[in-house]
């Protein structure tokens, strides 16, 4: 006779790319009861765009929500600019493949959203529940309160409520969140509304100033994103910003702006944080997956994937070891940690690079050679470890590895 696991109560805080991929992952692990709960009052994405590559691809496979997604534009071209000039510096291209089934797209984050949530089963998402506090009520496990004055039990809480998370600073009460100095704006428009402009505007680009960004994308459906950013010194960023005059003077790109309507931008404040030696916390009970976890800004572009990816490798872990959290959420971290680990380490030895090139070329540089040098970003690193990563392969390893630590 086999005695069945314990029903485990599993709380997800936030329902961004990484709560309902989580949501996803845990209703197939037998013997958990898993609610999500969303501060919004309806389930809608803001923000424009999102990239999905092989690495998303994979997870959303393994997910079983691949298919649901079927709108985007394919990356095939994607091109840097002088934002300025004009000047192409920079093109990645690859051949049109019809035979690969799923290239690299850009598409509406919205499209991303209601793939995902097509999969979420009925009854798990309660909206409208921002999560205010989370406390400790000893052999009942943990206590859920939220604005509404209203509170929930669980035995596990997964902060995935994203880069400002409650959950990561209650459990981590002196992590150093920090505005970045870097405010996004990001709207979608008719790609008719501007193709006239640039044929370079039906491609994915970048437009590049020496310390900023503007990038545009079509999405899929005739939609085309715009994400403009702009840099202040956060020491004396102030935060009532009526101007936001991106760097990037070119008559195309300054048209392309101007021909948003009004009210269409949505505002984004880029926050950042140190790494994080463990992604659990409370004796393992709180867990964070996503930009709670690893406060990366939207570095590598891929964030959306790595939230995917820790929800289908926390629900493989708690199935592994039958809901036994001491168990789980240690080899959560152990799967987990080194990666982010690793971005951090990148971004750190890319930022490095760029200063002391910066330094080599001393005082007297010019806006071109400013770009320039910003555009060369990981000096022909080979990125595969991101943008290919194989989250079920990595959990196959994982498998062989406690197997082979059991034998010995
Ligand atoms: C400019 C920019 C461009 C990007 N481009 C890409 C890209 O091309 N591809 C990609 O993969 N990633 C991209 N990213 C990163 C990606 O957007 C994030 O990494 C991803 O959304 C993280 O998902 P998440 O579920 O962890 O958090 P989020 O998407 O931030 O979701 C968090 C959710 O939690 C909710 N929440 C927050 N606080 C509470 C609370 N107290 N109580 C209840 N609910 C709460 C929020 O309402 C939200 O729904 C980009 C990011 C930026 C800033």
């Amino acid at each position: 006779m086999t005695v069945d696991a314990p029903v485990l109560r599993v709380a997800i805080v936030g329902g961004g790319p990484g709560g309902l991929a989580t949501a996803i992952a845990l209703s197939k692990v037998p013997n958990i009861d898993v609610k999500l709960y969303e501060q919004a009052s309806i389930l809608r994405e803001v923000g424009a765009g999102i990239n999905i590559g092989a690495n998303s691809w994979n997870v959303l496979g393994l997910l079983g929500v691949a298919d649901s997604l079927t709108t985007g534009h394919p990356e095939w071209t994607v091109l840097n600019m002088n934002g300025h000039s004009g000047e192409e510096l920079h093109r990645r291209e690859r051949a049109p493949d019809p035979s690969l089934k799923r290239p690299t797209i850009r598409t509406q984050r919205t499209a991303l959203q209601s793939a995902l949530l097509a999969h979420v089963p009925p009854g798990t998402i309660q909206l409208s529940k921002k999560l205010a506090r989370l406390v400790d009520v000893g052999d009942q496990g943990l206590e859920m309160h939220f604005k509404d004055n209203t509170t929930a039990p669980a035995d596990l809480v997964i902060g995935a409520d994203g880069i400002r998370s409650v959950v990561r600073d209650t459990a981590w009460p002196d992590y150093p969140l920090a505005f970045t100095g870097t405010t996004i704006w990001r709207t979608l428009l008719p790609l008719d509304a501007v193709q006239d402009l640039d044929p370079r505007f039906q491609i994915t680009g970048w437009w590049h100033s020496p310390t900023t960004h503007v990038y545009f994308s079509p999405v899929g459906e005739g939609l085309w994103e715009i994400a403009a950013r702009a840099y202040h010194e956060p020491a004396t960023h102030s935060a009532s910003k009526v101007s936001w005059g991106v760097p990037v003077a070119n008559a195309h790109i300054r048209e392309a702006l101007r021909r948003v309507p009004s009210g269409g931008w949505r505002e984004f404040a880029a926050f950042a944080g140190p790494e994080l030696s463990r992604l659990t916390a409370w004796d393992n009970r709180v867990v964070l997956v996503g930009d709670a976890s690893h406060a990366l800004s939207g570095a590598f572009g891929s964030g959306a994937g790595f939230a995917m990816e820790d929800g289908w490798v926390l629900a493989r872990a708690l199935e592994h070891f039958r809901n036994d959290l001491g168990r789980a959420l240690p080899l959560f971290d152990r799967v987990r940690v080194p990666y982010y680990s690793r971005m951090y380490a990148h971004l750190a030895r890319q930022a490095a690079g760029r200063k002391a090139r910066l330094e080599e070329m001393g005082g007297e540089t010019s806006y071109d050679e400013l770009v320039r040098n910003k555009i060369i970003t990981d000096g022909g690193e080979d990125m595969s470890w991101i943008y290919m990563h194989d989250i079920g392969a990595v959990w196959a390893d994982t498998l062989e590895e406690l197997e082979n630590t059991r034998k010995a």
